[in-house]
């Protein structure tokens, strides 16, 4: 999806900003009957949720792969890191969507559940647990890696 990492995330914005923008609309119209002040406040309400779902989205996109890389403080040569980025390399991950653009994916899990990923976070156990870059971040990295080569 354009700009969005989750697709829940766009139809959420779109939705808050369609409200924000029918209501004037409808207010116009006599079709809505609320005073000026609530009609007000209730535009300000939907276009502030709206611009809160969009904004992560906005600064995650405009952030470079090297700055978004840096939060973790973690050494990517220790062991458990290197054995996580065998486990991105060596086939075991299912991708179910790999957004390079985006700079995000949808991997099917252990359980037939799905995982997020994003290069800032993964919905995984793994990464729940430690914070830290999990197979499934390190299989998006090189993935976007890749596509900048070519
Ligand atoms: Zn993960």
């Amino acid at each position: 999806m354009f700009l969005f990492t989750s697709t829940k995330r766009f139809y959420i914005t779109l939705i808050c900003l369609i409200f924000a923008a029918v209501i004037p609309i409808q207010a116009a119209t006599g079709r809505f009957s609320y005073p000026p002040a609530e009609t007000a406040f209730m535009i300000i309400v939907y276009a502030a949720a709206g611009l809160a779902f969009v904004l992560p989205e906005i600064l995650y996109s405009m952030t470079p792969t090297e700055k978004l890389l840096k939060r973790y403080d973690v050494n990517k040569d220790a062991r458990p890191q290197i054995e996580r980025q065998a486990r991105a390399r060596n086939g075991e991950l299912t991708p179910r969507k790999i957004d390079v653009k985006s700079r995000c994916a949808t991997f099917t899990g252990k359980k037939g559940g799905s995982y997020r990923t994003t290069l800032k976070s993964c919905t995984c156990p793994d990464f729940k647990e430690r914070k830290a870059p999990c197979k499934h971040i390190y299989y998006l990295m090189d993935q976007i890696e890749r596509s900048s080569e070519n």
